[in-house]
């Protein structure tokens, strides 16, 4: 009996149980398909980047004895679909049974389960296995947070900390006697720590890139095709990430939230995509950590804040995705419509924050997280961007975007478009925060002082505007009590001063 195995282009472990065993009548199918590349408009480096993980993942079970069919997106013979290349593969093959690694996004789940209903139909067997990739099963949060309104990150994480015992004591107690230690965490980057190489290996895409084009893939970004840095497997994945624990992580705690335009990645770990992909798996990346801090290379800080994004945020988020989908896409608790500025598609704007995270997210596929969160998406949330197209952006921009990932950080995290899920109060800010944790005001055209005026800096109008606009919802919110005692102090004046400026700033986005 012959069976078709399907894998995905972002399940790229090659150490999946379906390797361990050579097995001549398992036939392994890989998909490079328009379908796959077309559903949002992505960003040059991630089809890039996908495509040639896929291919090297192909090569690599080919030559460990495996057998496997290859559809290159220029093959003439590939319809670019689904369930129709599979429809001829099954037949070209005659197998009698399909196999799949369960998906990560809500879309393939679905195409994938009614095609295997049609299948079992006609009497071909199919199932779906384990991706083996995550810690908490999809349903983990849902069952631990039961009926809560607000699924609170902080206890997951504990939960998972402790399950899994990762810092934690011989006595169950996190290890430092804390479980967080973010309030550490928050140092602006003056140059005061020489910045570590960049290690990462390149790469020459060139001809697939090439490929890519003439089959007439849309992509936007640059493609950086001779000068490829992304890695191709998980053999360099695993040297990105011993340079990581080397280099950064004992500074990753500090500089966490910093963001500066001398250097677009300071000590993040450039990990996502590899993890993502499932080149790394996340348990292994979170014991590296945690090795690196008893043998006492890095504090408990830069541990603990690194941890707590993989075995926290990351576990969480995918919960959060399986328990709404799929509604979730549609929230828009604000109900904001305003269209996205034409300049996210090329950086040219003259406030110095956004044109240095767009220009980067442009040129390198990548912002890290706080200039997704508190520059990009909190401009995002005070102009009253459309949600959905956000995330549509977001989704095709960064290099590590996969739906179950990025719809909650945007949705959820940074536009509160869930009412307050995922987030216990909106992430906005206004110039105030982003010149504490940057450099860009000082280069600035506007002021970050000013709130009104042509100089005034457009997230500070924004910001409280926001916040008047939308007293009905926030204003019985505890933790944001204190911006409505400011609001409630201002002259009638002041605040009219600021409405219409705000109006101003939104009439005309693409020109600020
Ligand atoms: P580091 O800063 O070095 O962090 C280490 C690892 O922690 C990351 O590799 C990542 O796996 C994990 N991590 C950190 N924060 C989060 C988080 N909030 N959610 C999930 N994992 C996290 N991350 C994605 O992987 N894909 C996305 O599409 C994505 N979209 C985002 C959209 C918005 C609006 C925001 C605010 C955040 C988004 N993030 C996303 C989370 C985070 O910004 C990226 O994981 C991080 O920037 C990746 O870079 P890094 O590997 O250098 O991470
Ligand atoms: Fe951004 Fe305002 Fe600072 Fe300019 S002044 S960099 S727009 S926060």
């Amino acid at each position: 009996m012959t069976t078709l195995r399907l894998v995905l282009g972002d399940q790229l472990n090659p150490n999946h149980r379906w390797f361990q065993v050579i097995d001549e009548t398992v036939i392994y199918v890989l998909l490079e398909m328009r379908q796959e590349t077309d559903y949002v408009l992505h960003h040059a480096q991630k089809v890039i980047a996908v495509l040639a993980g896929m291919r090297d993942l192909a090569r690599s079970l080919q030559a460990a004895g495996h057998r496997v069919h290859y559809l290159k997106i220029s093959d003439p013979e590939n319809t670019q679909q689904l369930e129709s290349n599979l429809d001829i593969l099954l037949n070209h093959f005659n197998a009698q049974c399909f196999q799949y690694q369960a998906p990560d996004e809500w879309r393939l789940d679905q195409q994938l389960n009614q095609f295997v209903v049609a299948l079992e139909a006609r009497g071909i067997h199919a199932n779906a296995v384990d991706s083996e990739h995550f810690l908490a099963s999809r349903e983990h949060a849902a069952k631990l947070f039961a009926s809560q309104k607000n699924w609170l990150m902080e206890r997951f994480y504990r939960d998972m900390r402790t399950r899994h015992g990762i810092l934690m004591t011989a006595d169950a107690k996190p290890v430092g006697g804390q479980w967080n230690y973010d309030h550490e965490n928050r140092g602006r980057w003056n140059g005061q720590q020489t910045l570590p190489q960049d290690k990462r290996h390149r790469h020459n895409h060139l001809p697939l890139w090439l490929e890519i084009q003439a089959a007439g893939v849309h992509t936007f970004g640059e493609a950086s095709a001779d000068n490829f840095r992304w890695p191709l497997n998980r053999t360099e994945a695993l040297v990105q990430l011993d340079d990581f624990i080397a280099d950064r992580l004992p500074y990753f705690g500090q500089y966490q939230d910093a963001m500066t335009q001398q250097d677009w990645r300071l000590f993040h770990a450039l990990l996502s995509f590899a993890l993502n992909t499932k080149m790394l798996s996340p348990i292994e990346v979170i014991l590296a950590a945690e090795q690196a801090y008893k043998q006492g290379h890095v504090p408990i800080s830069a541990a603990e804040g690194f941890i707590r994004q993989i075995l926290g945020w990351r576990e969480y988020v995918r919960c959060v995705y399986w328990a709404r989908m799929p509604n979730y896409v549609h929230q828009n608790h604000f109900q904001h419509t305003q269209d996205l500025p034409e300049w996210f598609w090329t950086g040219k704007t003259h406030m110095r924050c956004l044109s240095m995270a767009i220009k980067q997210s442009l040129e390198q596929a990548y912002a890290h997280h706080i200039q997704r969160l508190m520059v990009i998406g909190n401009f995002a949330l005070l102009a009253g961007l459309n949600p959905k197209q956000l995330h549509t952006w977001y989704l095709g921009i960064y290099i590590d975007a996969f739906e179950w990932v990025e719809l909650p950080n945007t949705l959820g995290m940074s536009q509160y478009a869930d009412g307050g899920l995922l987030a216990t109060k909106p992430y906005v800010s206004s110039a105030a925060y982003i010149d504490k944790m940057s450099d860009y005001c000082k280069d600035c055209r506007y002021d970050k002082k000013q709130r009104i005026g042509p100089n005034a800096c457009p997230f500070n109008a924004l910001y409280w505007d926001f916040h008047a606009r939308h007293a009905n919802t926030l204003s019985k919110n505890p933790r944001i009590g204190m911006v409505y005692r400011q609001i409630e102090k201002m002259t009638p004046e002041a605040k009219s001063a600021i409405t219409d400026q705000a109006i101003q700033w939104r009439s005309r986005l693409n020109t600020l």
